[in-house]
């Protein structure tokens, strides 16, 4: 068994909904005290009230990751309630569908900016906190499309997920002199509110497409995020985690007819 998680402060953005709110709740459940942080105030406290109420310590804050006051404010407030940040899960991003020809540079530039620089101004805001825990941990959010895969319409948000582990590396040795480590993981297709958007043909066909036959659930990048976050994972750093069910494995279709 894990060495428990009990008491530590762990912030999430992006947590009000989808695969944050699984990676906060998980924690929750796991016994640290949890920030949980999105845009929308009501939608998050509504996941900080769900996680009390099944025993957990959360707490909401408002906040938009492309602000770097607003990451500041954010950090304060675990400081304040949760005395300190030992976690940071960076996970909030957005994914709308574009193609090149259709891209306009606002499109691009607002997707950049949300995934790739909203990573960088919260591990920024974080990193006062994270040096002062005994157990800092930088735990990414990003993707299979852009580090392994491609999707028609996500020029941009591969672009994002791709750079995150560009930041991750070089992170991981700057932070190392603090015992701070920066990991990431790579989800594949995980049913939540965000992906459902893309429609039902989508969530069937790419079903078909994965070996183990399902999408993933919030709570499968849950787990992934408490191990990467455990006194256990203290040696892990600089590395990436896919939690896809096979998605990228099979090299054509035959090889998925097949098995
Ligand atoms: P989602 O269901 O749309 O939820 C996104 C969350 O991020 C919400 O809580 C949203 O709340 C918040 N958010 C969006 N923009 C924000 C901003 N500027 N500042 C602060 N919070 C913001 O999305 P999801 O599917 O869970 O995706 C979450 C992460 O997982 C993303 O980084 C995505 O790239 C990654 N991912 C998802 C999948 C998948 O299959 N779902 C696969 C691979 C990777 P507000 O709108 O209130 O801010």
């Amino acid at each position: 068994m894990l060495t428990s998680l009990k008491g530590k402060s762990v912030v999430v953005t992006g947590a009000s909904k989808g695969i944050g709110k699984g990676i906060a709740g998980v924690f929750a459940k796991n016994g640290a005290k949890v920030l949980v942080v999105a845009r929308h105030l009501d939608a998050a406290r509504a996941a900080a009230e769900e996680f009390v109420k099944a025993g957990g310590t959360a707490s909401a804050i408002a906040g938009d990751v492309t602000s770097l006051a607003d990451m500041e404010a954010m950090a304060k407030a675990a400081a304040e309630r949760h005395g300190g940040i030992d976690v940071l899960c960076a996970n909030a991003g957005i994914f709308p569908q574009a193609k090149i020809e259709d891209m306009s540079p606002e499109q691009w530039d607002e997707v950049l900016s949300t995934n790739l620089k909203g990573t960088f101004l919260a591990v920024k805001a974080a990193l006062p906190y994270l040096k002062k825990s005994a157990q800092g941990r930088v735990v990414l959010t990003s993707s299979i499309t852009g580090p392994v895969t491609g999707f028609p319409g996500w020029t941009h948000y591969g672009a994002t997920k791709a750079g995150q582990l560009g930041f991750m590396r070089t992170a991981a040795i700057e932070l190392s002199k603090y015992g701070i480590t920066v990991n990431a993981i790579l989800p594949g297709n995980i049913v939540t509110e965000g992906l459902m958007g893309l429609g039902e043909d989508y969530l069937k066909t790419m079903a078909a497409s994965i070996p183990l036959k399902r999408l993933g659930t919030v709570e499968d990048i849950g787990y992934a995020a408490l191990f990467l976050a455990s006194k256990e994972a203290a040696y892990i750093t600089g590395q990436s985690i896919i939690v896809d069910g096979g998605q990228i494995l099979p090299e054509s279709l035959e090889a998925l007819a097949q098995a």
